[in-house]
């Protein structure tokens, strides 16, 4: 039982579990989104252009029809398919964004596009760094100009 725990914590934790869950429950949220959506104003202005209303009144997306007793519900199958589509739609935009900023994260790691050149020790530093930490060379000119004030 220590051993089955202790392997459930390492697969609990490693980052891509985490990422699932973290996507399982997006998703979650998006699909109630998708689903109020399409059910309080796709599907009603489908049922507006087709001019379908039900017994009460209230406008009623495609409707019914029935071949030799078998009722067809056609209606919901196209408010089903119209939701897959746009939570389809909004799942490629995420997986789109978080892939873009994963592509950040990693130059960073690999340290390429974070670092430069000192111009005066020519030694590689930190791409933000205001005073270089090997020659200790001032780098930025706001900070030159502040200790010039402080100098004074
Ligand atoms: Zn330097």
């Amino acid at each position: 039982m220590k051993k089955f725990m202790k392997e459930f914590k390492e697969f609990a934790l490693k980052g891509n579990v985490m990422d699932l869950a973290v996507g399982v429950i997006i998703g979650a949220a998006f699909q109630n989104i998708v689903t109020a959506l399409t059910g309080d104003f796709i599907s009603p202005l489908i049922a507006a252009v087709t001019g379908k209303t039900g017994e009460d009144g209230t406008v009623v997306i495609g409707g019914t029809f029935t071949i030799n007793g078998a009722v067809f519900n056609y209606g919901d199958f196209i408010s089903s398919v119209v939701n897959f589509l746009i939570m389809a739609f909004i799942l490629f935009l995420l997986i789109r964004g978080i892939n873009r900023l994963m592509t950040v994260g990693k130059k960073k790691e690999d340290g390429t596009a974070a670092t430069k050149k000192c111009p005066y020790c020519v030694s590689v530093i930190d791409i933000a760094a205001k005073r270089c930490p090997n020659c200790t060379t001032i780098l930025d000119e706001e900070l030159q100009k502040e200790l010039n004030e402080a100098a004074k």
